[in-house]
């Protein structure tokens, strides 16, 4: 019996690289206009290889840029490219389509719902809270909660006791096979890949369901419950 939902945050409820090249695409702009000397191109490299370097939620990315390239901030042109950054960002951060209505009728299903991210925790929770998940989810465990990140057990052994349910009794959905699907199944979940987010052409999700809208998500935890004679 299925009786909480457990979901991965980016590119799973919304879509983080969307968002991501949006913003970027329009503080490179901006920068560009507030005098920055150099092709949307370089910029556009040189960005992409900061967050090789340090990680996609890097903050400083164009304080290091500046300064890799100028030995010192110009805050006109950093400042330009904060504020567009800033701007696209939050036009840009949406969920997927069907996610509120498939979270609402699992809610009204009653079920437990969930979120596991390996983002940290502030920037977790900003994403959702602009979406308004905060209302929504009844426990969120980020990376600061267990200080791991997924595949490894803890997050999804930390969400599960939040939810208070079993393993067996959880479903985990998310974006990235590696991490998501292999952590969950190692405690015990049932595994849905959500191929809709899928980054890397991902040939084999070893999930237990794969799905392409995550309305999809309801069908499957009726199929789960239906009472087999
Ligand atoms: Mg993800």
């Amino acid at each position: 019996m299925i009786r909480a939902v457990v979901f991965d945050l980016d590119n799973t409820l919304v879509d983080f690289m969307a968002m991501k090249r949006l913003s970027i695409e329009a503080a490179i702009n901006a920068m560009i206009d507030a005098g920055l000397n150099l092709s949307r191109f370089e910029i556009q490299e040189r960005i992409d290889a900061i967050y090789q370097e340090k990680g996609m939620e890097f903050q400083n990315v164009f304080d290091q840029l500046l300064y890799d390239e100028f030995q010192k901030v110009d805050y006109k042109i950093l400042s330009s490219g904060v504020v567009a950054y800033r701007r696209a960002r939050e036009a840009a951060l949406v969920p997927y389509k069907h996610v509120y209505s498939t979270l609402i009728e699992l809610l009204k299903m009653g079920m437990k719902l969930g979120v596991v991210s390996d983002a940290p925790a502030k920037e977790a929770w900003l994403r959702l809270t602009y979406l308004n998940f905060h209302h929504i989810f009844d426990h969120i465990v980020t990376f600061e909660d267990t200080g791991v990140r997924k595949p490894n057990p803890e997050p999804f052994r930390k969400i599960l006791e939040l939810l208070q349910v079993e393993p067996h009794e959880a479903l985990m959905i998310g974006d990235w096979a590696e991490r998501d699907v292999v952590g969950a199944s190692k405690v015990g979940m049932k595994t849905i890949f959500a191929r809709y987010g899928d980054v890397f052409n991902t040939f084999e999700s070893n999930a237990d369901y794969e799905v392409s809208d995550i309305s999809e998500v309801i069908e499957i935890v009726r199929n789960e419950n239906k009472i087999r004679i």
